[in-house]
């Protein structure tokens, strides 16, 4: 079918005519009630099974965020899996070259700047942490190659504390879905912390991951068969 075509195929016309105003208040319940209902038989995001499997330990959380900016599910996974084999604190992290980091982790992006900046996180977790990962925003922001979005997924994943965690997909379909108006995914982040209820903190990430991976697609998303009670579809130009 034509980009054409795409675009002007039936969708969900009553979503957007039933959209909210941006500034209205946003009926949460029945947005989370068909997110959590539409991924019932979907998998968790990358991180969340690696928190799983090494049972929401502090420092393979902070390893495999890390690994996984700008990298596929089923690399950082496999990535995750290898260095933390070897690699399961941070003594073990700082025994490694950089060399031997950058093998562990291909072909996950950015791996050789990846590597250095887990060696320079390891040293400073052991030199001045005593081994152990921080648990507060502020101070994981400090760490080389840490920003919100990883510090927010330790904060939640490893240490069971509030935060939303705005990747790519949660800014994006925020944006369009009209719940807010920002332009970059900090912008999103602190709308969220003021619009979102807390008890959709923590939730909101893994559904919109996968909602944005299967669905609500950067280009043509699948609009037709959106589950959502409304959207306003901004600057959605092609469709399908
Ligand atoms: S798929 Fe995305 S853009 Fe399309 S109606 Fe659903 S939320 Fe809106």
């Amino acid at each position: 079918m034509s980009a054409r075509k795409i675009a002007q195929a039936p969708v969900k016309k009553e979503a957007v005519k039933n959209a909210p105003a941006a500034q209205a208040a946003i009926e949460w319940e029945p947005v989370f009630n068909a997110l959590q209902k539409w991924r019932a038989n979907l998998p968790d995001p990358s991180v969340s099974t690696v928190a799983e499997q090494f049972k929401n330990d502090p420092w393979a959380i902070l390893v495999s965020t890390i690994i996984s900016l700008r990298t596929k599910d089923e690399v950082t996974l496999a990535a995750a899996r290898a260095l933390l084999e070897k690699a399961g604190d941070c003594k073990k992290l700082l025994a490694l070259t950089e060399r031997e980091i950058q093998k562990l982790i291909y072909p996950a992006g950015f791996y050789k700047t990846k590597a250095v900046n887990l060696k320079k996180i390891a040293l400073l977790v052991l030199d001045k942490h005593e081994g152990r990962v921080p648990d507060d925003l502020d101070t994981l922001l400090g760490f080389p190659g840490v920003g919100r979005k990883t510090a927010n997924l330790v904060i939640i994943e490893a240490y069971n504390k509030d935060g939303i965690c705005v990747d790519t997909h949660v800014h994006r379909i925020s944006n369009r879905t009209g719940w807010l108006c920002s332009k970059t995914p900090e912008e999103t982040e602190m709308r969220l912390r003021q619009i979102l209820p807390r008890k959709y903190w923590r939730p909101i990430n893994p559904v919109l991951v996968l909602y944005g991976q299967h669905l609500c697609r950067p280009v043509s998303p699948f609009c037709s068969r959106c589950v959502l009670p409304s959207c306003r579809r901004e600057g959605v130009t092609t469709f399908r």
